[in-house]
């Protein structure tokens, strides 16, 4: 496994000076897998997604909020809620105690109380393996944690990028042009933000 320590940081100083809001401390522990995504669909589910996640809420999560985030998402990404359970999930190698789920736990988001563990990201994951955290805040509005679970499943369709809109931003630019939205992203706005993880999966469902 291998951090950007160095990347990471710059790229959690510019979203402090741009934001009090989490969506920009996201970021991905990548590891050595490659880009070859494992489809996950749901036997006799006949609804179209890239893939399909469980999610666990954590007791103590507000599930209305999660439930309308998860609604808030793209149609990319298919989910399932289903009861929690502490059996698939173990403490974070990188922010324990909280919980992360286990190896070989593919395909799961776990919805935690980020009022209750201390981290500096608003979620993380091992890309490629659908393995997720997203810490919920009782401060934020239903589209920032939909903004954060959806940065986090566009993560197993990326190979690099997203974490990097500051270094992407001509390319960026070209796309919001091109789609009719603007002439300019502001990215100290969580809207855009936002924006830049569908920017990165329509490029990923154009490729
Ligand atoms: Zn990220």
């Amino acid at each position: 496994m291998r951090v950007d320590w160095k990347r990471v940081s710059v790229y959690l100083l510019f979203a402090l000076a741009v934001s009090c809001l989490v969506l920009g401390y996201v970021y991905t522990i990548s590891q050595q897998r490659t880009g070859n995504v494992t489809y996950q669909k749901i036997q006799g589910d006949k609804s179209e997604h890239l893939t399909t996640f469980e999610v666990m809420i954590e007791p103590g999560v507000d599930a209305g909020k999660v439930y309308r985030a998860l609604m808030l998402c793209p149609n990319a990404y298919g989910y399932v809620i289903i009861p929690y359970d502490v059996s698939r999930v173990e403490p974070s190698q990188w922010y324990a105690p909280a919980p992360f789920p286990k190896e070989g736990e593919d395909w799961l988001i776990v919805v935690a109380d980020g009022d209750v563990y201390p981290a500096d990201v608003g979620g993380w994951t091992v890309q490629y393996t659908g393995r997720i955290v997203v810490l919920d805040l009782d401060r934020y509005p239903d589209v920032i944690l939909a903004s954060i679970i959806t940065h986090e499943c566009t993560h197993q369709f990326e190979s690099g990028r997203l974490d990097y809109y500051t270094t992407n931003i001509a390319a960026y630019s070209l796309w919001i042009h091109d789609e009719w939205i603007g002439v300019y992203p502001k990215m100290g706005e969580n809207g855009w933000k936002s924006l830049y993880n569908l920017y990165i999966l329509d490029e990923y469902l154009n490729s």
